[in-house]
């Protein structure tokens, strides 16, 4: 049986002390059933740590290097977010790929070192409007995960979370229908299980996101193959409590 997920993508969103604060209030509200992550600014991390500590809430980034360490000036190794006591880490979400120009292979590069650091990746995936237009949806989901889950054992393929996040329903409003966002979380199900076989495909926690709210979270996290949800703009409001309990 798979653990529901609620995962908040904060962005560039708040002060260290404003995300202390937020995190401190909003992380005993999260209590349920379902595993709770506030993946937060870099500059957060520790204070965060600090103030979600005792409610079963987790930590998490929203992007690393794939480099172990090094001249690698402005960027973060998987080690210095396991030492400010991140435990998730987000790779390959959208705004990543369409702004720093992430790739398949590097999303593949980041989640190999993530693994080896014992963080718990999210690796998003998601075709643009144009693509679902041109009728491509399910076979460019399906390459963005044989290119970035490239060599991944089925141990490690266990501990990977995916997020399937239409970009056209990010931060826009416009949410996938259940039916939508089932037909391709279970897609990828498939997926997983031509790689891994059934029952480490059975394992992995496919989430979704894309402009989930209080009022369409319980829908969508009632699919058969979804797992819970990437949260961006409602994980900053009161909102995210209702959706962690759905
Ligand atoms: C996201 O940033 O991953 C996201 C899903 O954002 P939003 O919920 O605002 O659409």
């Amino acid at each position: 049986m798979r653990k529901k997920l609620a995962a908040g993508n904060w962005k560039m969103n708040l002060t260290p002390n404003e995300a202390r604060d937020f995190a401190a209030k909003l992380a005993p509200k999260t209590k349920g059933d379902s595993d709770v992550v506030f993946c937060v600014p870099f500059v957060s991390i520790s204070d965060v740590v600090k103030a979600v500590e005792g409610s079963g809430v987790s930590v998490g980034a929203q992007n690393m290097h794939f480099e172990e360490k090094g001249a690698f000036t402005g960027e973060i190794s998987a080690s210095q977010l396991v030492g400010a006591g991140a435990k998730y880490i987000i790779i390959g979400h959208s705004e990543r790929r369409q702004y720093f120009l992430e790739t398949d292979e590097i999303v593949n590069k980041k989640l190999i070192k993530a693994l080896e650091h014992g963080l718990i990746p999210i690796v998003c995936v998601g075709e643009t409007l144009k693509e679902r237009e041109d009728g491509i949806t399910i076979e460019l989901v399906r390459m963005q995960l044989k290119r970035g889950l490239l060599r991944l054992t089925p141990e490690d393929a266990a501990k990977t979370v995916i997020a399937y996040e239409p970009v056209w329903a990010i931060g826009t409003g416009k949410t996938a229908t259940s039916e939508q966002a089932e037909e391709v979380c279970g897609a990828i199900r498939t997926l997983l299980e031509e790689l891994y076989g059934k029952n480490t495909a059975e394992q992995i926690r496919i989430l979704y996101g894309g402009s989930v709210t209080a009022d369409n979270a319980s829908e969508l996290f009632a699919q058969k193959n979804i797992d819970g949800g990437l949260v961006g703009g409602a994980s900053l409001k009161d909102d995210f409590e209702v959706i962690a309990k759905a």
